[in-house]
């Protein structure tokens, strides 16, 4: 049976060698996250998540959802009770403000406590997920009265929400989208249309679904500069706002898929809905780029968390299965052969693993921490930096750790050979659930595509600019400490290798477009190695320091730190140059055959 163990040392070394965040106490909700209270609750998600989560895993992912006749949705075994214990804990407000029910704290020990939660069970926290990326697109754009209506009580959990874009002939390109909102005399909209692939769409875990939905208003203009956000609730809202009369929503089916089989992916039908417009008329994918920025971060998060559960098995698995002896003698003599731990292959795919997941980890809280510089700071110059930065990392974040949480889960898989393939272990799980991560908020491929054509030139590159340049003064700052210099020299490399691609696009790429369309996806893997890369430098800094400070308990944690580090530097940053040589190939090949020769 599979194992699980929320990574908490980890998680707080990371805030608090790392990124240092009692240094940002003077943030709205950072004097209340002290070190206690950080350590109390990454130890009580940790078990909310190993407890509660984690044993309705499999068997939710066994059992699946099921559509009844009357088109209501019955979650597997066990999920209500899970989902319960979990809204009660209070875990859906954490970061939300007080005035709406939430406890202020800030975004990045939800990050923090998120990665838990999505590793020990990733289709159950799809449902508060999504009710958290609507509270967001809400709190920015929804009015008084709808933020008094519907917060509460999403945030409370006992209403969630869903995010509905999707319909069957667009996905990415939303501009061809057809659902349609018609004006009423009282204000509200009629919505008819269908939408499909909507996660959380319908379920039995709370009284009310919220559903942002977008849609045209008759008459608006075609394309993107015609589409409007709208509120749809399941249950109609009385007037004393409790839930009335269902609303014209329902689901048409579930889609049968490869994983998260927990989750209701729904097929939803609108006829002549109620909805409320959210924001201005038109303007409903900038209300809807709130919730679906937030959500690409979780969508990340989820390659990331996937990939560590995914790893925990394996190095258990690694530390138990005897096989073969290893290549520089006997390391098991009193059995018939040595555990798989000690082949070279098998350390090799181990880590590789964790030194992406534990880099990434960094990568994730600090990208989280610039969000909450960005929307608490008092000071605009220090807000806008923070922003830049989240803009440019977040298809990155998303695009890299979600590639990765594939790529991991199936390299663990690999570790357990033929048992691997065996239901039973939940590594064919973990393998399914991470694969849909590359491909909804916005496909891998979108991803890489936003970071070239509009991140990379957003303000005349200024958040690219100031990247390079704090990674450049680290390398230079920390140059002439002989401890450092390892980490400093391969970074420097690629930083190199990121801004040669990057000067590459600039001349390359504005007269053929093509050539930033083909390089797209190396050129967000080259800056995804490079920000990890950065991140496991300043680990090895925070390791470096603790350890002249007197480790105590802690050596053996800091000396393993740096020597993944320094595997990361050796084995895995050099893929830099191949990413960079891929990028100067540019288009012509990649374009020359004839539609019809593929
Ligand atoms: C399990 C599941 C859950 C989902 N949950 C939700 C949800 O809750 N709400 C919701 O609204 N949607 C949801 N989706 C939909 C998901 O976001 C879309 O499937 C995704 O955005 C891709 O759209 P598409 O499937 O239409 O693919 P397409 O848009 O047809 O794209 C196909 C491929 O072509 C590539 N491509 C498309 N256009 C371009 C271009 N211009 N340049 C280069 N490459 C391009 C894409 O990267 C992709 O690889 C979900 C999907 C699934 C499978």
């Amino acid at each position: 049976m599979p194992i699980y163990k929320a990574p908490v040392n980890d998680t707080l070394f990371i805030l608090n060698d790392v990124l240092a965040l009692e240094r940002y106490n003077n943030l709205p909700g950072f004097a209340d996250a002290t070190g206690d209270m950080v350590e109390a609750i990454a130890g009580e998600a940790a078990k909310v998540a190993e407890e509660v989560l984690f044993p309705v895993n499999l068997s939710g992912d066994q059992e699946g959802c099921t559509r009844n006749d009357d088109a209501t949705v019955k979650t597997p075994k066990g999920f209500k009770q899970a989902y319960d214990l979990y809204r009660q804990g209070g875990w859906i407000g954490l970061a939300v403000p007080e005035e709406f029910g939430g406890q202020g704290l800030p975004y990045v020990l939800h990050t923090a406590v998120g990665e838990y939660m999505s590793s020990a069970n990733m289709a159950l926290t799809m449902y508060p997920g999504l009710t958290q990326g609507a509270i967001a697109a809400i709190l920015v754009h929804g009015s008084d009265e709808q933020k008094a209506a519907y917060l509460p009580k999403m945030v409370e959990g006992t209403w969630t929400g869903t995010m509905n874009l999707t319909e069957p002939h667009c996905g990415t390109d939303l501009g061809l989208l057809r659902t349609k909102a018609v004006p009423q005399a009282d204000g509200s909209y009629r919505i008819s249309g269908q939408k499909i692939f909507i996660s959380a769409g319908d379920h039995d875990m709370s009284e009310n679904i919220v559903h942002l939905v977008l849609a045209r208003i008759e008459g608006a203009p075609e394309g993107t500069k015609g589409i409007s956000l709208f509120i749809v609730p399941k249950f109609i809202l009385k007037d004393d706002g409790t839930p009335g009369t269902k609303n014209g929503v329902s689901c048409g089916a579930i889609e049968h898929k490869m994983g998260i089989h927990g989750n209701a992916t729904c097929v939803m039908n609108y006829d002549e809905a109620t909805g409320f417009l959210i924001g201005a008329e038109n303007k409903g994918l900038n209300a809807m780029f709130v919730m679906m920025n937030e959500a690409r971060l979780g969508v990340g998060l989820q390659g990331l968390s996937i990939a560590e559960i995914a790893y925990q098995n394996a190095a258990n698995y690694a530390r138990e299965r005897l096989q073969g002896r290893s290549l520089s003698g006997v390391k098991n003599p009193n059995g018939k052969a040595d555990p798989l731990i000690v082949h070279p292959d098998i350390r090799r795919t181990l880590m590789t693993i964790k030194a992406w997941t534990e880099g990434g980890r960094a990568f994730t809280l600090w990208t989280a921490l610039k969000s909450d510089i960005a929307h608490r700071s008092a000071d605009e110059k220090e807000r806008q930096a923070a922003d830049d930065i989240l803009g440019l990392m977040t298809p990155i974040l998303k695009g890299v750790l979600t590639d990765k949480g594939f790529d991991h889960a199936v390299m663990a898989q690999q570790v357990f050979g033929g048992h691997g393939y065996i239901e039973e272990h939940g590594m064919s799980q973990y393998v399914r659930d991470a694969r849909i991560a590359m491909i909804y908020e916005g496909a891998n491929g979108i991803q890489a595509l936003d970071l070239v054509g509009r991140k990379l030139g957003m303000n005349g590159g200024r958040a690219v600019m100031a990247l390079f340049k704090e990674i450049g003064d680290f390398c230079e700052e920390n140059r002439n400490d002989e401890k450092l210099a390892f980490f400093t020299k391969h970074l420097k490399k690629g930083l190199n290798d990121l801004q040669a691609g990057t000067m590459w696009f600039m001349q390359n790429a504005m007269a053929k477009p093509d050539n930033a369309g083909a390089g797209s996806t190396d050129y967000m893997h080259l800056f995804g190695l490079v920000t990890v890369g950065y991140m496991w430098a300043k680990i090895a800094k925070a390791a470096e320091d603790g350890l002249a400070a007197g480790a105590g308990e802690r050596a053996d944690f800091l000396k393993n730190k740096l020597i993944t580090a320094k595997f990361f530097m050796e084995r895995l940053m050099p893929e830099t140059a191949l990413r960079k040589t891929r990028i100067e190939a540019g288009a012509d090949t990649t374009m020359e055959l004839a539609a019809e020769a593929f």
